[in-house]
């Protein structure tokens, strides 16, 4: 039997955090004594999954929901019994709105037949089928316009790629942004012919398709909270590691309280800006970890009183294409969501700003920035006079932008730290969604305990 085996965890992020949990959940099944340790310098866990709550209001930093497309974060939240927690986005938030020539365009199967997308753009899509397969992998851009056609594009795949990465659809990489679109094509031949097939065999195994996305009754921070407290090695919040060596077969990592302490494997959970500045990292890496950009973006949470309000709000929000020219990327109808989160008779409305399409605006001081968003919600929503509630969240460097060609920089760090027991791990090289994080850390414990 193994024993003595010493893994660190560095960063208590989703990502961390679950990799922490599944490392202790699997070595026990397979009877392995393993010891296991997580770092973080934030007094909470959860990383940028956090929750603020103030006067009756509840609002997300950063991560709003989970969808329910898939289910290895459901899993793992039954498992640590937040059943009772759950909380089903409502029904309403299942129409969601595209602002076109000043105005909220509702989305969805009844829109094909209406003015938006432009008939020119919906013409064109109709030409998909035929379109012949592409490179390996193009920028998001190039691979909706190549497709689609350029009107789809700008209309309906800019602003949804702006909705989930803040990213510059000229500069994100299809394959590893959206890897299951990029394989439907290399698969089938087009993204029609992809999801028929797909369809086909989801009816075939009688599964159904769930849709919608969930939170926890006190919000998205509940899930880091609760995988730490179900972890039996420490979590040591307050905590940054600042320097790494490796020591024979061993590696010794460095905390910002002068401790140092040795480990058979190192996982380094955290943003590749974060690992560049860990000294002793291995310097032939530095390189390929600069290659991500991260854009900067700040979430503005805005709470009205239902009256000043003239938008109905029956959706999950609106998100803006680049060719509307607005100073904002999109906005949540938050209460509409989770009814719970506010005072009774209110709204709060989330609104990303800045990202890949206009940086400069994340700057912009907490004023300026209310007073740009409540102009913009003024004009497309018909909200009137102050705020009642106010929470802004900003990131430096928010969401990691893939660039073209990502899956190689990922497979050649991966082959380069291969038997080396360091392991990058993250946002960063999994996908960005909380489902990405939680998926990508059931094997990666596997694959540490299987090496041991
Ligand atoms: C504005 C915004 C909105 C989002 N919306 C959604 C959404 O609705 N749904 C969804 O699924 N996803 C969403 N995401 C993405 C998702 O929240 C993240 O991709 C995911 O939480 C990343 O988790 P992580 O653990 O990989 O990284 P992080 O959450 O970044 O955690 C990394 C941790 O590492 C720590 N760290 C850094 N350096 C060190 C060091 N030297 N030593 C120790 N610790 C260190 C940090 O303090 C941090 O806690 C959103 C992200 C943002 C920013």
């Amino acid at each position: 039997m193994v024993q003595n085996v010493r893994i660190a965890v560095v960063g208590a992020g989703i990502t961390g955090l679950s990799t922490h949990y599944f490392l202790e959940r699997e070595a026990r099944r397979q009877g392995l004594a393993v010891h296991v340790e997580t770092w973080d310098p934030r007094p909470v866990p959860g990383g940028n999954v956090r929750t603020a709550t103030e006067n009756g209001w509840q609002c997300e930093e950063a991560a709003e929901s989970i969808l329910n497309s898939r289910q290895e974060t459901m899993e793992l939240a039954l498992e640590l019994g937040l059943a009772d927690r759950i909380v089903q986005a409502s029904p309403l938030a299942r129409k969601r709105f595209i602002v076109w020539k000043g105005r909220l365009r509702p989305m969805g199967p009844n829109s094909v037949l209406g003015a938006f997308p432009t008939w020119g753009a919906k013409l064109r899509a109709l030409w998909e089928p035929f379109v012949s397969r592409g490179p390996q992998d193009e920028s998001v851009a190039e691979f909706g316009a190549r497709r689609l056609g350029r009107g789809i594009m700008e209309q309906i795949m800019d602003p949804m790629v702006t909705g989930v990465y803040a990213a510059s659809p000229e500069r994100l990489s299809v394959r590893s942004a959206f890897p299951r679109i990029k394989t439907m094509e290399m698969a089938h031949g087009s993204l029609c012919a992809g999801l028929w097939a797909a369809h086909r065999e989801r009816k075939a195994e009688g599964r159904k398709h769930p849709s919608g996305s969930y939170t926890f009754r006190g919000g998205m921070a509940e899930l880091g909270r609760t995988i730490a407290s179900n972890v039996a090695g420490p979590v040591h919040q307050k905590r940054q590691i600042l320097s790494i060596a490796r020591d024979g077969q061993r590696w010794t990592l460095g905390a910002a309280d002068g401790s140092r302490s040795e480990f058979d494997h190192v996982v380094l959970a955290i943003p590749t800006f974060d690992v560049a500045r860990i000294d002793g990292f291995p310097a032939d890496l530095m390189p390929d970890l600069g290659l991500l950009r991260y854009n900067p973006v700040c979430v503005v949470a805005l709470g009205f009183d239902r009256s000043q309000v003239d938008h109905p709000l029956d959706g999950f929000g609106f998100l803006v294409p680049k060719l509307e020219n607005r100073k904002i990327l999109g906005t949540l109808f938050s209460s509409t969501l989770w009814p719970h989160t506010v005072p009774a008779g209110k709204v709060l409305l989330r609104t990303m700003v800045g990202g890949g399409r206009q940086p400069i605006l994340a700057e912009y001081t907490e004023p300026d920035l209310v007073e740009m968003v409540r102009g913009e919600l003024s004009e497309l929503l018909g909200v009137r006079g102050d705020p009642e509630f106010v929470h802004i969240a900003r990131y430096a460097r928010g969401i990691p932008e893939y660039p073209v060609g990502h899956h190689d920089t990922v497979r050649r760090l991966k082959t380069q730290l291969e038997g080396t027991g360091l392991h990058l791990a993250g946002n960063a090289w999994d996908g960005i969604g909380v489902n990405d994080c939680v998926a990508a850390a059931l094997p990666r414990a596997r694959a540490i305990l299987e090496s041991l």
